[in-house]
């Protein structure tokens, strides 16, 4: 079962919701779990076909537009319709809301890489046909979506017609009634050509504002006797149409091959042609072979196994398995807050890739991590032109949310506000440079983003009284906006403005002529570098001596507290119930806020703090955001909260599988579902990646008999097993390897275990 994830369910909400969980993607490439031959009218679905960073411009509309607001915000688009095939038996059209379903199962193979649909079904005049439906999106070809068809008559049949439909007239989703889906501009592209050749088709449709073009050239396959073939171009449409006496079983299979202006040039019809031509002697079954081995060499390196609980490993799954659909792998692409599976917060990257799913493929798959590094280091110059625009004279303020680089939040509370994203991007460079070592990296890439992050800091804030503060920004929590010295900015702020400094003294170590090279480039001087040092010493990190916590900002503990128990249950999220004002003026959060901060540098405080704190913050967090539990479950793990760290880690598995937040039919909940490997790794096993090393922890819950991964760390593989009393440690691959457990110095080497009490 935990390979598997099924679901047959056809009530309306049901069906969206599947429509997300069933979404298949290859970090490129996405599409929905709809069916092929869609619902009845009257049943909505969000039926969409996505490329990761695709996208049009639209005008941000506001009441009142200050300075330096943005004017536009990209968008992701809903491109070409390639997944429509309808299926006429004896003049009725098959759908699984007419006639009778015999028989119909709905799976996911997480371990193969395929969909599929097995369906029995009595048509309203009693012809009987079974069919089955699988597709799959090739992770070893990025442009390939292929779909096959097997139709199997039970009963006598006289005709099947199988139309089959390329189809450019698509719109995205709105909904005007909640914040976080669009509400406007449904059309966004338009068709500018549509074509046929020898075997295959084509549409290919241009964006509005953004000139981009996307194609879809497709190919079909028809495995039966006898049959009658028509084609008909409409003006945005190709529609295929077979027909065919079913004395026999039939196989169609359909190949769309997906490009864009945005990687493969201007050539697109072209360039897909050619990769059909390539592809053209590789069937559905070699693709399913393909598919099979990518995913074995992913899961060798990225699955977490625990036993006892078949629920909770299959969340465990699905959710590696999602992150790996939906992430970027070419660097002019990252991973979205809802992947590749819906249009929610239209496809724009946050913080929640740094801090919450870079460090996945970070200790799993470290190439793919440094491609979201790359990435975001594409989009520096952008950051440094918003920094400019926003009134700084220097320094490097990354947009809240994007996909090109520039501001796409309209609320700036809630949006540019949150300057931490920019310590959170130069954090997970330092990550990256912590578990590869990769000081060719650093002095190429990451010392040059910690510089201009620092920047920002020294041009934000100021010194007073011998401390200095950070005023006017908005932390994690969205429900405690603009305010001053939140500790999570600043402590993050800390660290960035120490590791600028640092990296580039392991760059002047590592290549002396680099790094004068680097420092004369970026114009920085000694007195620049001594006064981050200064900065970073200074920092202030507001600590309430009567409760021993820090304060989450100068203000937050003076105001009164949110009554979160007798709020009725159906008020929360309280964003969709209460003025922002509101929420402002109480003690109240969304989400994780300094408890992430002490989970993220843990060194910065002291245990007493960090668990009074936790117990504070805990009571007054209403996990509205769903980048929340995976925090608290792994700081409860460190406290030795047993029974919490379990619960919120429950919490995380199957947020999207169980839809707790009632809204997965907008897409799925990435950074959650990053949470949960976090949860798992960083929480129950303890894993830290620091200076002095790798770090474990380990504590397995009561409930579990074992929980087993493998991380990778400066190109080692490590296995790592923990049971009821006792760790086992492996290097895999690698020569040697020194860890800490507990407060141990340990080095493995070779293939010997080494087992451990916990
Ligand atoms: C959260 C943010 C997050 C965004 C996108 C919001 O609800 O509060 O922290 O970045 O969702 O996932």
């Amino acid at each position: 079962m935990s390979w598997v994830i099924s679901d047959n369910r056809l009530n309306k909400d049901q069906l969206l919701v599947n429509e997300s969980l069933f979404s298949q993607g290859n970090g490129y490439l996405g599409v929905r779990g709809n069916f092929e031959e869609g619902y009845t009218d009257n049943m909505t679905s969000i039926r969409g076909t996505y490329l990761n960073a695709f996208h049009d411009e639209t005008a941000i509309e506001y009441g009142e537009k200050l300075h330096a607001f943005p004017e536009t915000q990209q968008k992701l688009v809903n491109v070409i319709d390639s997944q429509t095939i309808t299926i006429d038996i004896d003049q009725e059209r098959f759908s699984m809301f007419e006639g009778k379903i015999l028989s119909s199962s709905r799976t996911l193979y997480l371990d193969k890489g395929y969909s599929e649909r097995l369906i029995h079904w009595l048509s309203p005049n009693g012809k009987e046909v079974k069919l089955c439906f699988r597709r799959l999106i090739s992770f070893v070809t990025k442009e390939l979506f292929a779909q096959s068809i097997h139709i199997e008559p039970i009963s006598s049949i006289d005709e099947v017609v199988i139309t089959s439909t390329l189809n450019g007239d698509v719109s995205n989703f709105v909904d005007p009634s909640d914040p976080r889906v669009a509400s406007g501009h449904a059309k966004r592209l338009h068709v500018v050509d549509v074509d046929q050749q020898e075997d295959t088709h084509s549409v290919i449709n241009e964006t509005y504002e953004t000139k981009l073009r996307v194609s879809c050239v497709t190919r079909t396959e028809m495995k039966a006797e006898n049959y009658n073939y028509h084609i008909e171009k409409m003006e945005s449409s190709v529609n295929e149409t077979y027909r065919f006496n079913p004395d026999q079983t039939v196989q169609f299979t359909k190949y769309n091959v997906y490009t864009d202006t945005y990687r493969h040039g201007e050539n697109l019809k072209e360039c897909g042609l050619k990769l059909q031509e390539q592809l053209s002697s590789d069937s559905f079954e070699e693709l399913l072979t393909k598919q099979k081995h990518y995913l074995d060499a992913f899961w060798n390196k990225s699955d977490i196994q625990i036993t006892g609980d078949n629920e909770l490993q299959q969340g465990i799954r699905f959710n590696l398995y999602q992150l790996l659909q939906s992430v970027g792998k070419d660097s002019v692409s990252n991973i979205s807050a809802k992947g590749l599976s819906g249009e929610g917060y239209e496809g724009h990257y946050f913080w929640d890739t740094e801090i919450y799913m870079f460090p996945v493929f970070l200790m799993t798959q470290p190439d793919i991590a440094k491609q979201l590094l790359l990435h975001r280091f594409s989009i520096l110059d952008a950051a440094k032109d918003r920094a400019k625009e926003v009134g700084h004279k220097k320094g490097a303020l990354f947009p809240w949310r994007t996909i090109t680089g520039t501001e796409c939040s309209g609320f700036f509370p809630a949006g540019t506000a949150q300057y931490h994203i920019s310590a959170d991007i130069a954090y997970s460079f330092v990550q990256y440079y912590l578990a590869t070592k990769d000081k060719t990296f650093l002095k190429e890439y990451g010392a040059e983003l910690l510089v201009e992050t620092a920047r920002l800091w020294i041009d934000t804030g100021h010194e007073k009284d011998g401390q200095f503060r950070i005023d006017d920004v908005t932390g994690p929590d969205e429900y405690t906006c603009i305010v001053n010295n939140n500790y999570y900015t600043n402590v993050m702020a800390k660290n960035n403005l120490q590791w600028a400094v640092r990296a580039l003294e392991i760059v002047k170590g590592y290549d002396a002529d680099a790094y004068k090279q680097l420092l004369n480039r970026l114009s920085v001087t000694q007195v620049e570098l001594a006064e981050w040092t200064r900065a970073g010493e200074r920092m202030f990190l507001p600590y309430d001596e009567k409760l021993g916590i820090h304060a989450q900002d100068d203000t937050f503990l003076n105001k009164d507290i949110w009554n979160i128990e007798d709020t009725p249950k159906e008020k929360f999220p309280l964003l969709l119930h209460y003025h922002p004002l509101t929420l402002y003026r109480y003690q109240v959060c969304k989400q994780a806020d300094t408890v992430l901060g002490h989970f993220l540098l843990e060194d910065e405080a002291d245990i007493e703090t960090i668990r009074q704190s936790y117990d504070y913050y805990e009571k007054v967090t209403t996990h509205d955001s769903s980048l929340s539990y995976c925090v608290f479950s792994i700081m409860a793990a460190k406290l030795g909260y047993d029974e919490k760290a379990y619960h919120y880690f429950n919490e995380t598995a199957r947020l999207d599988l169980d839809n707790t937040h009632k809204n997965t039919k907008d897409g799925l909940h990435m950074a959650n579902m990053g949470g949960t490997w976090l949860a798992l790794v960083y929480g129950f096993a303890g894993l830290r990646v620091k200076e002095e090393g790798l770090a474990f922890q380990p504590k397995l819950p009561e409930e579990w008999s074992s929980l087993q991964f493998r991380v990778q760390y400066e190109g080692k593989t490590l296995s790592v097993n923990l049971m009821k009393d006792t760790v086992k440690y492996a290097l895999i691959e690698g020569d040697e390897l020194s860890l800490i457990h507990l407060n141990e110095s340990v080095t493995l080497t070779g293939n010997k275990t080494v087992e451990k009490k916990m």
